[in-house]
C-alpha cells in the first residue's frame, strides 16, 4: 500500500499491480484472523466438553456421601455452568493472541529496521513499557477474579437453598427477611464483579494510552524527517515510501499486544474458575480399600464386614468403629440407634458409597444392584411414568408400572393422579404428599427388581397409619421375593417387625440378636 501510494505521487510507475496485492493481502490477512477464531473456539469448545464429562464422571465417582461433601447443589451447578465456561476466553483468546504476541511484533519490527533504525528504535523502546504497566495492574486480578467466582458459588447456593425453602419462609412470613438477604448478596456481588470490570478496563486504557503515543513519536518522527527537520542518523534517507511503511506498521505492532492486554482479563478468569474446579477434581482426602466382591461364593452370604472403621475426616471420630456384621441372603434387618450413631454410614458401606478406612467389606452378587429409599424419596420434574421408569433396568410396560404401584399401594385412578401416568410431578415431588412420594420411591425399587434394599429411616417423615400400611407393603413384598432388607431407623415401631435388631451406639455394635 505504501508503495503504490509512492507509485501515485511520484508517477514512476504502474499503481494498480501494487494495490491489487495490497488488497489481496487484507482477504488474507481476514482469512487468517478467521481461522485463528474459528480453531481458538474449537479448541475452547473441546476443553469445556471434556471437563463437563470429567466433572460429571467425578460426580458419579465420589457418590453421594461425598459428592455432598463438596459443596451444595447450587455451586455444583456453578461448576458445571459458569466456571467451566470461564475456561472458554483462555483457550479461545488468550492462547492465540499470547502465541501472536511472541511472533507477529518481532517481524515488524525487524520490517521497521530494515527501513529506518530510528523508527523501529522507537517501536522497540516503547514495547516494553506495556507488559511493565500492564503487570502492575495484573497483579492483584487474579485474587479478585477468584474471590468473585468463589462468592458466585455461594450465590448460586444461597439462592437456590431459598427458592426451595420458599413455601416456609412464607408461612413462617419471613420473606421480607429473605428478599433482603438476597439482595444484599446479590449487590456484594456486584460490586465484586464491578471491581474485576474495572481492572479490566483500567488495563486496556493504559494499554491503548501507550500504544497511542508510541505511533505519534513515529508519525512526528516521520513527518518531521519528510519535511527535512531532521538531520540526525538516517532521516535524510526516509522516502514517502519508507516513512509510510513504518507509519502504517506502527498501529499493527500494537495490535498483538492490545489484543494480549485484553485476553490477560480471560487469563486471570480462567486461572480463577480453575482454582475453584480443581480441588473438585480431586479424589477424595480419605479413600480407604474398596469393597471386594465375595470371596468365598456362598449362598447364604449377601454382605460381610469384618473389623470395619469408617472415618468421614482424617483426624475425625470415626463414624463406625470396628464393626463386625454378617448379612445373610432374605434376612430383614433393622438398623437401630440414636441420630448421629452411624446408621446412614453403614447403609452407605452396604451400597458402597464410601469405603472403609481399616477392615473389610465383602459383597455377594445379589447385592447388586441395590434399590435405595430415604427418608423423602427423591422424585424428579417430570412424569410419573417417568420417576418409575429410572430405576428400571429394561422396558417395563404400562401394565407392570401399574402393578409395582398397586404392591405400593397407589392406584392410577388415584383422584389425586388426573392423568395416571402422565401425571407430571414437580421438582422435589412438588404436588405429592410425603406418603405418595414414599410410595412412588417404593414402587420405583420393586421395578428395579434389586434383590438388596437398603431403607435410611423410609418412614420417619410419614404419620402412622401411612407408615404401617407401607412398612406391611414393603416388608410382605421383600418376604415373598426373597429380598433382603436393611432398614435404618430409631423408631420402635418399625424394628419391632423386624426379624433381626442391629443396635449401634457411638459408632461401635450394641448389640445384634443374629448372630
Ligand atoms: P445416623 O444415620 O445414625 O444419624 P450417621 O451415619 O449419619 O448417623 O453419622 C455418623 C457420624 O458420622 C456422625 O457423627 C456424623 O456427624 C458423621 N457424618 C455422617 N456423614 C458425614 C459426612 N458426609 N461427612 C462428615 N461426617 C459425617
Ligand atoms: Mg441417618
Amino acid at each position: 500500500m505504501a508503495w503504490s501510494i509512492h507509485l501515485a505521487f511520484f508517477g514512476e510507475g504502474e499503481v494498480w499491480p501494487w494495490l491489487g496485492l495490497a488488497v489481496l493481502a487484507v482477504l488474507l490477512r481476514h482469512g487468517l484472523q478467521i481461522l485463528r477464531d474459528w480453531s481458538g473456539q474449537q479448541l475452547a469448545f473441546a476443553v469445556r466438553a471434556d471437563l463437563r464429562e470429567e466433572l460429571i464422571a467425578t460426580a458419579t465417582r465420589l457418590g453421594p456421601v461425598h459428592l455432598s461433601h463438596r459443596g451444595h447443589s447450587g455451586s455444583w451447578a456453578s461448576r458445571y455452568q459458569e466456571q467451566v465456561d470461564a475456561l472458554a476466553g483462555y483457550y479461545a483468546r488468550y492462547l492465540p493472541a499470547l502465541g501472536l504476541t511472541v511472533a507477529v511484533p518481532g517481524l515488524l519490527l525487524a520490517a521497521a529496521f530494515s527501513q529506518d533504525w530510528v523508527a523501529g528504535l522507537l517501536l522497540l523502546l516503547s514495547a516494553p513499557l506495556i507488559p511493565v504497566f500492564m503487570a502492575l495492574i495484573g497483579m492483584g486480578s487474579e485474587q479478585i477474579h477468584q474471590a468473585q467466582q468463589e462468592r458466585q458459588n455461594r450465590l448460586s447456593g444461597h439462592f437456590l437453598d431459598r427458592l426451595r425453602a420458599l413455601d416456609l419462609l412464607r408461612r413462617s412470613l419471613a420473606l421480607e427477611a429473605a428478599r433482603h438477604d438476597v439482595a444484599k448478596a446479590a449487590e456484594d456481588y456486584r460490586r465484586l464483579s464491578m471491581r474485576v470490570l474495572r481492572i479490566a478496563f483500567l488495563s486496556s486504557a493504559v494499554m491503548e494510552f501507550f500504544s497511542a503515543v508510541a505511533i505519534g513519536l513515529v508519525a512526528i518522527y516521520v513527518g518531521f524527517a519528510l519535511l527535512g527537520f531532521v538531520e540526525f542518523g538516517p532521516a535524510g534517507e526516509l522516502t514517502l515510501f519508507s516513512g509510510l511503511f513504518v507509519l502504517l506498521l506502527a498501529p499493527e505492532y500494537f495490535q498483538p499486544l492490545r489484543q494480549f492486554a485484553q485476553s490477560y482479563h480471560d487469563r486471570a478468569g480462567a486461572i480463577a474458575a480453575a482454582a475453584e474446579l480443581a480441588p473438585v477434581l480431586q479424589p477424595p482426602a480419605v479413600t480407604g480399600q474398596r469393597s471386594e466382591p465375595l470371596a468365598t461364593v456362598s449362598d447364604t452370604a449377601l454382605v460381610e464386614l469384618h473389623n470395619v472403621t469408617v472415618r468421614y475426616e482424617a483426624d475425625a471420630q470415626p463414624a463406625l468403629y470396628g464393626l463386625q456384621l454378617h448379612i445373610r441372603r432374605g434376612e430383614q434387618i433393622a438398623v437401630v440407634g440414636p441420630s448421629g450413631s452411624g446408621k446412614s454410614t453403614l447403609l452407605a458401606l452396604c451400597a458402597g458409597f464410601i469405603q472403609p478406612e481399616s477392615g473389610s467389606v465383602t459383597t455377594g452378587a445379589a447385592a447388586r444392584p441395590f434399590a435405595w429409599i430415604g427418608q423423602r424419596g427423591h422424585l424428579f420434574h417430570g412424569t410419573l411414568r417417568e420417576n418409575l421408569l429410572l430405576g428400571a433396568p429394561y422396558n417395563s410396560s404400562d401394565a407392570e408400572l401399574g402393578d409395582a404401584m398397586a404392591s405400593a399401594g397407589l392406584r392410577l385412578d388415584d383422584p389425586t393422579l388426573p392423568q395416571g401416568l402422565d401425571t407430571p410431578i414437580g421438582e422435589d415431588s412438588r404436588g405429592l404428599s410425603g406418603g405418595q412420594a414414599q410410595r412412588v420411591a417404593l414402587a420405583r425399587a420393586l421395578l428395579s427388581r434389586s434383590l438388596f434394599w437398603l431403607l435410611d429411616e423410609p418412614t420417619s417423615a410419614l404419620d402412622p397409619q401411612t407408615e404401617e400400611d407401607l412398612l406391611t407393603r414393603l416388608l410382605a413384598h421383600a418376604r415373598e421375593q426373597g429380598i433382603t432388607v436393611l432398614v435404618a431407623t430409631h423408631q420402635e415401631s418399625v424394628y419391632r417387625r423386624l426379624g433381626r435388631i442391629v443396635r449401634l451406639a457411638d459408632g461401635q455394635l450394641q448389640e445384634d440378636n443374629g448372630v
